[in-house]
């Protein structure tokens, strides 16, 4: 980068410039003055005065009103020429720092007043480098905004298409049952019963996403053993997997110490979405095994795989997303909100590890991995 390229350098240049401009001026019009012009000047009127000696009050009148006019036209032309120079500098510094400024200024204004999608045109001429790194930062910003606006108004739809469905079916038992269509008994308000405990469950769900998506979420982290939390998640599970006839087992040495940096709560939180998941996509007869893998250097991971639907490749990618679900109907018949894996994600962020997931495809099952930071 040259350097008068710099902001430091532009600014401190104009002052500079006028001054070596002036300067120069008056050293040139001082050397042609001293040594051009005086010595004729001086030797013509000495010829005249050695001529008529009598006129030596009007030679030096003469003289010293040469020099008083060649003096000021000098100091005149070099003020002349600095000035010059001093405007065209703060044009040109004009052009380049205020006018990419006040277009800052604007697009600024505008995504103020809601205009995501502004952003400010690179300068075409050579404004330095201050410049373009405040246009390219603020555009940078200008993308962030957008994309955080982009991504609420998608939540706002996706929640309102979420409370939609049940709110939906609610109403039509209800009206269902003003019309007499359905008896006001036992099973009736069963289901009705189940349609407010999943609302209630899905805006409990939306609150805890809110939360860690801006991470308001606080953290217990200590050592804490694995295999214990393991252990305890799959005893908490065994009734469920044994009406559905799926095995759920822990393959690790039981009382075996692995020890991780994190939050108790929030693991079991985690683990117990992925149990859920693997039993609510694993048919019967199928397995969901959990197993721990401590060879990592500094981190340890829990392996959570089933004999499930599977997920197809192209779908992959996407299952954390909130509100994604492979099968929509099923995964919502079955209970599921669609934000559970988004939830897990942030947590294993936030407590610095990383949750991933893979499957060889459709009905081959998937392994979700858990990975969390080792006590070290
Ligand atoms: P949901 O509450 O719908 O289960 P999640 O965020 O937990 O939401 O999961 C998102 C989607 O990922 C699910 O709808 C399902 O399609 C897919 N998925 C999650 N776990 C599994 C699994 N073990 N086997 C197959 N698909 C899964």
């Amino acid at each position: 980068m040259y350097f008068y390229r710099r902001l430091r350098w532009r600014l401190i240049g104009a002052p500079l410039l006028v001054a070596i401009v002036g300067t120069s001026c008056m050293l040139v019009l001082t050397y042609i003055i001293a040594f051009q012009l005086a010595p004729d000047l001086l030797n013509q009127q000495l010829i005249v005065l050695l001529e008529n000696p009598d006129q030596i009050e009007r030679t030096q009148g003469l003289l010293l009103e040469t020099f008083r006019s060649v003096l000021i036209r000098s100091v005149l032309i070099a003020a002349i020429f600095a000035m010059t120079t001093g405007v065209i500098y703060s044009v040109i510094l004009w052009s380049s720092l205020v006018v990419p400024l006040r277009n800052i200024a604007a697009s600024s204004q505008r995504i103020a007043n809601g205009r995501y999608e502004e952003r400010v045109e690179m300068p075409q001429q050579n404004v330095g480098e201050a410049i373009t790194q405040v246009v390219t930062n603020f555009n940078q910003m200008a993308d962030a905004l957008e994309t955080v606006e982009n991504k609420r108004v998608a939540l706002i739809g996706n929640v309102t298409h979420e409370l939609r469905t049940p709110l939906t079916s609610l109403r039509g038992y209800l009206e269902g049952l003003q019309d007499g269509l359905f008896e006001p008994n036992a099973e009736t308000l069963a289901i009705l019963q189940n349609e407010v405990d999943r609302l209630s469950r899905l805006v409990e769900d939306i609150q805890t996403l809110s939360k860690v998506e801006s991470r308001a979420i606080k953290l217990d982290i200590q050592p804490i053993n694995l295999s214990e939390i393991v252990e305890q998640v799959v005893f908490q599970f065994q009734p469920q997997a044994n009406q559905q006839h799926v095995d759920l087992v822990y393959r690790g040495d039981k009382g075996e110490q692995i020890l991780v940096m994190a939050d108790q709560d929030r693991t079991i939180q985690i683990l117990t979405n992925l149990v859920g998941n693997a039993l609510r996509y694993t048919s019967e007869g199928g397995e969901v095994q959990l197993q721990i893998n401590h060879q990592g250097a500094g981190t340890a991971a829990i392996i959570v795989s089933d004999t499930g639907i599977g997920i197809p490749a192209e779908a992959l990618p996407y299952v954390f997303e909130r509100f994604y679900r492979v099968d929509g109907s099923r995964s919502r018949e079955s209970g599921g909100s669609g934000v559970g894996l988004t939830i897990s994600r942030h947590l294993a962020w936030i407590m610095g590890g990383e949750l991933t997931a893979a499957s060889p495809g459709q009905n081959q099952g998937s392994t979700f991995t858990l990975t969390l930071p080792r006590k070290s």
